[in-house]
């Protein structure tokens, strides 16, 4: 007898095999991850969303979460699962797994304990995965960065850290918030590190193409009387003041991954501050990935928009990589 699906529907085309073109895995279902996964699926930036961590349950909980909103969604697919066959053939994989910063924790005392996730979860990503474009976002973010580079093997342009796309986001939200406009159109930049040892380029400001510090030359510095260094100080503090009151921080960072996740998928070629291979740029000799403005598109990173630095600023870049530097020569992977 016909089932009722048979007498429903009359079928011109079976579909065998069919994969997902344009697949993103977001690995971690923690704060992060799921900030992520909510902000790329209500911007429909994906067909396929597969996730992947280490707890089962809480796995398969947040998938079915997500699948119950499929009618408000446009994301025909969500599969999760530990095995990582159910990431094959993603073009984007977003790492957010491993431990995340306690109160008052700093984001390098996270380092070896992340660096032996990523041991697991880099080798299985590649496996399934071989053409996909890395976007790590555990901390510290540019460490772990240069791991997933050299445990995955991939061309550099292929692995990306989120960086100071956050920091810079961050940034610009309090310089709006200082001058009254909206943080679309105030431009600014912080680079270099994600987190503590972050650079403002306060000689890049502006809105409007207005300089700032054209307008107050001392913008930055300690004879500043509207004190703008405060505003970068916020900047590097946000994360610590946000985990000590909720706990973890999670919107901004989602949805900026999902920003990023934009301008890959779609190949916008639009530019952000994120955390690339910077070796033979701005005086640095070692391999280490920090903040840059980068071009980013369907391939990656395409290239690196090379900014005029004043020598403080430079110098602050260069303290950052022998930091990170002599923390990553010491690593065990
Ligand atoms: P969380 O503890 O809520 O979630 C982490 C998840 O990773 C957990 O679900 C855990 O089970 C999973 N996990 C652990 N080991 C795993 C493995 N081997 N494979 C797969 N999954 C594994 O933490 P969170 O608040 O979501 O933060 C995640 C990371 O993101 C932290 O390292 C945090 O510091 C970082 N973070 C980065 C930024 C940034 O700007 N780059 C901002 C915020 C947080």
């Amino acid at each position: 007898m016909a089932s009722m699906k048979d007498s429903l529907i009359h079928n011109v085309h079976k579909e065998e095999h069919a994969h997902a073109h344009n697949k993103i895995t977001v690995v971690g279902v923690g704060a992060v991850g799921m900030a992520c996964n909510i902000s790329i699926l209500m911007k429909d930036l994906a067909d396929e969303i597969a996730l992947v961590d280490v707890i089962e349950d809480k796995l398969k909980g947040e998938m079915m979460d997500l699948q119950h909103g499929s009618l408000f969604l446009r994301t025909p697919k969500i599969v999760s699962g530990k095995d990582y066959s159910v990431t094959a053939h993603s073009k984007l994989v977003i790492i957010t797994a491993g431990a995340r910063q306690q109160e008052g924790e700093s984001r390098l005392n996270l380092v070896q304990r992340n660096v032996n996730i990523f041991k697991f979860i880099i080798p299985n990503i590649v496996k399934y995965s071989p053409h996909c474009i890395l976007l790590v976002v555990s901390n510290p973010v540019d460490i772990l960065t240069y791991v997933a580079w050299k445990i995955s093997g991939f061309p550099q342009h292929r692995v990306i850290g989120s960086g100071c796309n956050l920091d810079s986001a961050r940034f610009r939200y309090l310089m709006g918030e200082k001058l009254g406009i909206h943080s679309m159109s105030c431009h600014g930049w912080v680079i270099g590190e994600h987190g503590d040892s972050s650079v403002p380029v306060w000689s890049g400001m502006n809105v409007a193409g207005v300089s700032l510090k054209s307008l107050n030359p001392d913008m930055g510095t300690e004879k500043d009387k509207e004190n703008w260094k405060e505003v970068h100080k916020q900047v590097v503090d946000s994360a610590y003041e946000v985990i000590k009151l909720k706990g973890y921080t999670s919107w901004a960072i989602g949805l900026s991954v999902a920003d990023l996740t934009e301008t890959i998928m779609k190949n916008l070629r639009r530019v952000h501050p994120v955390s690339t291979m910077v070796k033979g740029m701005h005086g640095v000799h070692d391999e280490v990935f920090l903040s840059l403005p980068c071009v980013l598109g369907n391939t990656g990173i395409t290239d690196v928009v090379k900014m005029t630095l004043k020598p403080d600023e430079e110098g602050h870049l260069k303290k950052s990589a022998d930091t990170l530097w002599g923390i990553q020569k010491e690593l065990q992977f």
